[in-house]
């Protein structure tokens, strides 16, 4: 997600009294308990009523940047589905569908390949009223039937599943190494009653998931989201069969230590403690821990691999020429968002992209491993 540095614009909210005041009752909570409070509180969480995403809202997304980010993922699609043998019907999911850009890009692109159309049904998985009605309005046209749900639902056909941004809104818990015992990081108050960071017991001496060749050292941290991929992967398993899924998120691919929780108001970072609620709280997703949970459901993973490299197997040059070639008054607009999707140390890079699948059919399409990674291992 993006923003520009900046911490002054915070303010109190009502989360924060509630959440102070649940703290002096109950004692310390985790940082995943304070992160689910600040997404999801049925009165206060950001994502049940904010408009979120866009040039309005807290912060811009691929699919906002550029219509041929969808594009390319409806096109990836259309591979997917003709390598399961182009199945007369097929359930296509999008997971945090955000203001539905993604999915109107994606299906406008698929008009290509009508046989494609015809077999979908499109399902919306999403907990915020605010979008949905946003989703609502952008597929308004579209004549695919498309229903819009709160979670994953069970089936047993063949599914595509995709999800721009998505991992990074699951809880993290954060594990940090204080006086040399691991303690799990947690939001406690201060003497004045504001909410600051404390240090609380854990109930392991060693992070679960932190692979044995890392060193810490004094006052690092260790992220984990064990639980929720775990049920994320559980839940993707049980959609259907042939499953296929296609997960893009900022994070990296080699499991590390660090503090990577950030809260973003208005494109600005603010502290992740000033404002629950009212600012979008992510952390950084790592792509080594959500491919294990995969394979322990006994999914193969394709990837992960940089968007950079994604949008280019894709055909990114390709379409921004003749897109551009078409409406020579926006190639310059044209230009500067693919060079956004595609930064070296920006989009390019800081996003990446890994694919899950059921073991009995084909390596998903652009995900094998780049030659560096192959050179590497
Ligand atoms: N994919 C979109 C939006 C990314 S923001 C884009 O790229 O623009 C994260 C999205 O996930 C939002 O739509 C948010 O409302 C949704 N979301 C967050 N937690 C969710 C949950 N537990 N269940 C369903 N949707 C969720």
């Amino acid at each position: 997600m993006s923003g520009s540095d900046d911490n002054a614009g915070s303010a109190a909210t009502p989360l924060t009294e509630r959440l102070a005041a649940r703290i002096a009752r109950d004692g310390p909570i985790s940082v995943a308990q304070y992160m689910d409070a600040c997404l999801h509180d049925p009165d206060h969480g950001y994502y049940r009523g904010q408009a979120a995403i866009g040039q309005a809202g807290d912060f811009i997304t691929a699919p906002e940047i550029s219509q041929i980010f969808g594009e390319l993922i409806g096109l990836w699609c259309v591979l997917v589905w003709r390598g399961m043998g182009s199945p007369s019907k097929l359930r296509l999911i999008e997971i945090g569908p955000g203001r539905g850009t993604l999915m109107r890009d994606a299906l406008r692109a698929a008009r290509l390949v009508p046989e494609f159309r015809a077999a979908l049904s499109v399902e919306l998985v999403e907990s915020n009223r605010v979008l949905q009605a946003a989703q609502q309005e952008t597929l308004a046209g579209e004549s695919i039937p498309m229903r819009w749900r709160g979670d994953l639902a069970p089936g047993d056909g063949p599914v595509i599943l995709i999800g721009n941004e998505f991992l990074d809104t699951l809880s993290i818990d954060q594990w940090v190494l204080h006086d040399g015992a691991w303690r799990i990081r947690s939001v406690g108050l201060d003497r004045e009653g504001a909410l600051t960071f404390v240090a609380e017991e854990a109930s392991a001496a060693v992070p679960p998931s932190m692979p044995p060749d890392l060193i810490p050292k004094e006052g690092c941290i260790f992220e984990s989201r064990g639980r929720p991929f775990a049920e994320l992967v559980t839940a993707i398993k049980k959609l259907g069969a042939p499953v296929a899924g296609l997960l893009i998120d900022y994070g990296h691919t080699r499991s590390g230590f660090g503090d990577t929780l950030q809260a973003i108001g208005a494109h600005r970072y603010v502290d992740p403690l000033h404002s629950p609620g009212k600012a979008d709280l992510s952390a950084q997703v790592d792509f080594a821990a959500f491919a294990d949970a995969a394979r322990a459901e006994g999914l193969a993973v394709d990837g992960p691999l940089t968007q950079g490299e994604l949008l280019g197997r894709l055909g990114i040059i390709e379409r921004a020429s003749r897109l551009m070639a078409m409406n020579p008054t926006l190639a310059a607009s044209i230009e500067a968002s693919v060079a956004r999707l595609l930064a070296p140390g920006g989009m390019g890079t800081r996003f990446h992209a890994v694919g899950i699948r059921s073991v009995d059919i084909s390596p998903l399409p652009a995900l094998e491993p780049v030659e560096t990674d192959r050179r590497a291992t």
